[in-house]
């Protein structure tokens, strides 16, 4: 298993409990990945129709997936000792979980056994079912530039360094294919520079208001949010001069909310770090930068995680289940981890 985050944790606790000796390469100095960031929202859409019409480019069968298993495989994290902090998304379009992410980590991290911090996977290992979880490759500077935006070096990284596209490359060496959207990413407009952003950060410090901004380009071209994620304004961000955009908030749209927070709210915290903002009358402009959190592209799989003979991919790796819209990359990796593990041990063999 190379790859100690959400995909490859669930995926070893589930070889573990079916019998098998399982080791876990983690290439960073801590297990968790991304998970341990990210604000713990396990979710899916409630209605598939719904998932089809989101991400509409993505392979029905994994979104299928995903959509049938992820109540079953949210009851399993609770049987694992995951903590549940809130059982409703706060979006009506949506249902799933929160989870205190330290919890789930640990939870996880307990049932996988063998994991091995600073060992990253480099080369398959000839003979051993290996199932690559190792978080896409939105740190790689050079895959970013290549897939996803000429604008790379001004891209923000909102999420750990190791995700460089190992899993990618290890893949199609043993003769896997892309996924569709590979030029495709999740992310989040944060503060720009001189704003100070530690990982701590990431979530607190987002600008998730774009629906209520006008948003524009250096060059003043506009651009407006066509989705509740916000996920298609970022990705314009992303390929605009400097990954650069201005979001300039009415006074009148201030007080509104976004889940927990104000609009208010987030100027302050971006202009706290600061972000470069300044007042044109009663309204508010706010500098922001894109940044990227995970690619949504990545190795073609099937709905039993196979990528190439002997070799799964799960998790950020594994592209296509997000594609043209906004999944939650967690409960796809639960339950594509899950799913790979049992498709990998299923001839018994030891998994690496
Ligand atoms: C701030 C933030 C907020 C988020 N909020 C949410 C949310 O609320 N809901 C949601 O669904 N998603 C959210 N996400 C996204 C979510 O965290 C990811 O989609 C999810 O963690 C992907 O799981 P993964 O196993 O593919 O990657 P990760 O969890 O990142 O795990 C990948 C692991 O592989 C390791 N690795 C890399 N290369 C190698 C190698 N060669 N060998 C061995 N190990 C390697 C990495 O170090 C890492 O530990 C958020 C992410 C962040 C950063």
């Amino acid at each position: 298993m190379a790859g100690a985050g959400m995909a490859g944790l669930c995926a070893a606790a589930e070889a573990r409990a079916r019998g098998a000796d399982v080791a876990v390469l983690e290439k960073g100095d801590r297990v968790g990945g991304a998970m341990l960031l990210s604000s713990g929202v396990v979710w899916r859409h409630r209605e598939f129709a719904d998932f089809r019409a989101e991400c509409p480019a993505g392979q029905p069968e994994l979104q299928r997936l995903v959509y049938d298993r992820l109540d079953g495989d949210l009851a399993w994290l609770e049987t694992l000792g995951a903590v549940a902090t809130e059982r409703d998304t706060g979006n009506p379009r949506t249902t799933g979980v929160r989870f205190d992410t330290r919890a789930l980590t640990a939870c996880l991290a307990r049932a996988a056994g063998d994991v091995r911090l600073g060992e990253p996977l480099r080369d398959l290992p000839t003979g051993v079912p290996t199932i690559l979880a190792t978080g896409g490759f939105a740190a790689s500077r050079a895959l970013v530039r290549e897939h996803v935006t000429p604008e790379a070096d001004a891209l923000l990284l909102r999420s750990t360094p190791w995700s460089e596209g190992d899993g990618l490359r290890l893949a199609t060496a043993a003769g896997a294919s892309p996924s569709a959207g590979m030029d495709e990413f999740y992310g989040r407009a944060m503060p720009a520079p001189p704003a100070s952003i530690e990982e701590a950060d990431f979530v607190r410090l987002a600008q998730l208001y774009a629906r209520h901004a006008t948003v524009t380009n250096v060059h003043g071209e506009q651009r407006s949010a066509a989705t509740w994620s916000e996920i298609d304004v970022v990705q314009w961000i992303a390929r605009q001069p400097g990954a650069r955009a201005l979001y300039r908030v009415e006074a009148d749209a201030l007080g509104a909310r976004v889940r927990e927070r104000t609009v208010a709210d987030m100027v302050a915290a971006a202009e706290r770090a600061g972000a470069p903002v300044h007042r044109d009358g009663d309204a508010v402009v706010v500098e922001v930068r894109a940044a990227i959190t995970t690619t949504l592209g990545g190795v073609r799989v099937d709905a039993r995680g196979r990528a190439a003979p002997g070799v799964w991919a799960a998790g950020a790796d594994a592209g296509g289940v997000a594609t043209g819209g906004y999944a939650s990359g967690l409960a796809a990796a639960l339950v594509l981890g899950r799913v790979a593990a049992a498709d990998a041990l299923a001839g018994g063999a030891a998994a690496a």
